[in-house]
């Protein structure tokens, strides 16, 4: 560790306010609750502070995946990167800029409530820039539709297939063809406790000129059967429209609602496994490498030290370490970046 130390204090004098997180708790106390007997691979001792750090803000949900997803995902590869997500972290400084990160293994999974942020912002960027491509076009506007199904007694599975299905049908109306020219549809799951239903809706943003609400409820209603309420608003600012969008990707009903946590958890799992989550549709335009990527991630990152030395660290009050860490949770300043600095 004292190497370790000698290097946080030569950075600590260049300390940027470049590192923001999602939450600025940093719960470092005790490994989360994992049965061994489940699993074929264990994190080593040293990884549950790392871990620990990495889902500070979303303990509960991931000690109920780490139960449902055995349950429901045959592929052990996929259950034991899940399981291992967070594990070898490091510490990292890029001296060009300023900036401190933490790099550890990742599951790449889209229901890890970490990783999911890298694919919710890959989408953010991807749809970002095909409205700054279409900015241009008069009389067309993006447009916030939401889709939604009657209550159904149906599995999960079947009422996402549905929804997918139905929109498909939609797309292949007059009413659709005629006016709507690209976008994109995330579907919203949620789960009632007092009837013990699933529901689903389908948010589209989608580009066109003006959409007559009774037409499409009109279009809804043929093509469901059942279904009539559509909901059609302008979009105000892209931005909060995109981030409205992207947060229902792989986003599981709030843990509250559901009656039987794990059980709820392993059918929304069934649900979306295997499933586009980013409904893309109609003749987007041409997106550049450089207009897509939206990154300007420096090329000289440093590794510093292992994460657990520098939670060790700053648990003994070494300023330097302290300092760190409030970068790397946000505490320090107020972040407008809604993705943490401990991704992968
Ligand atoms: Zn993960």
């Amino acid at each position: 560790m004292s190497s370790c130390s000698t290097l946080l204090s030569r950075v600590a004098a260049v300390l940027c306010a470049d590192m923001t997180t999602a939450s600025p708790t940093a719960d470092l106390a005790g490994p989360p609750s994992l049965d061994p007997t489940q699993f074929s691979v264990e994190p080593a001792a040293s990884d549950y502070a790392s871990q620990s750090f990495r889902f500070r803000s979303h303990r509960e949900e991931r000690d109920l995946w780490l139960e449902a997803l055995p349950l429901v995902e045959d592929d052990q590869k996929r259950i034991d990167r899940f399981v291992r997500c967070g594990t070898d972290a490091w510490l990292q400084f890029s001296p060009s800029t300023g900036r401190y990160r933490v790099r550890s293994n990742v599951c790449k999974m889209r229901i890890c409530p970490i990783c999911s942020l890298h694919h919710k912002r890959r989408a953010s960027d991807l749809i970002a820039s095909v409205i700054r491509a279409t900015a241009a076009e008069p009389g067309y506007a993006w447009k916030f539709v939401t889709l939604t199904l009657k209550h159904s007694t149906r599995p999960l599975r079947e009422q996402h297939d549905r929804l997918r299905q139905s929109f498909r049908k939609l797309r292949q109306r007059k009413i659709w063809k005629q006016s709507a020219r690209c976008g994109f549809a995330v579907i919203e799951t949620t789960f009632n406790r007092s009837t013990g239903l699933w529901h689903g809706h389908l948010h589209v943003l989608v580009h066109s000129p003006y959409l007559a609400q009774q037409d499409l409820s009109d279009a809804w209603l043929s093509i469901t059967g059942d279904s009539f309420i559509v909901d059609i608003r302008s979009v105000k600012t892209t931005d909060g429209a995109i981030r409205y969008l992207t947060g229902y990707l792989g986003k599981p009903p709030s843990i509250a609602s559901l009656d039987r946590p794990v059980q709820r958890l392993g059918e929304f799992y069934v649900a979306i496994n295997r499933q586009k989550l980013l409904i893309r549709f109609g003749k987007l335009p041409e997106i550049s490498d450089e207009d897509s990527d939206g990154g300007d991630d420096p090329i000289d990152w440093t590794p510093l030290c292992p994460l657990p030395s520098l939670l060790s660290s700053a648990r003994t009050g070494d300023p330097a370490s302290i300092a760190i860490l409030k970068l790397l949770t946000g505490a320090s300043h107020a972040s407008t970046q809604p993705q943490p600095s401990d991704t992968s």
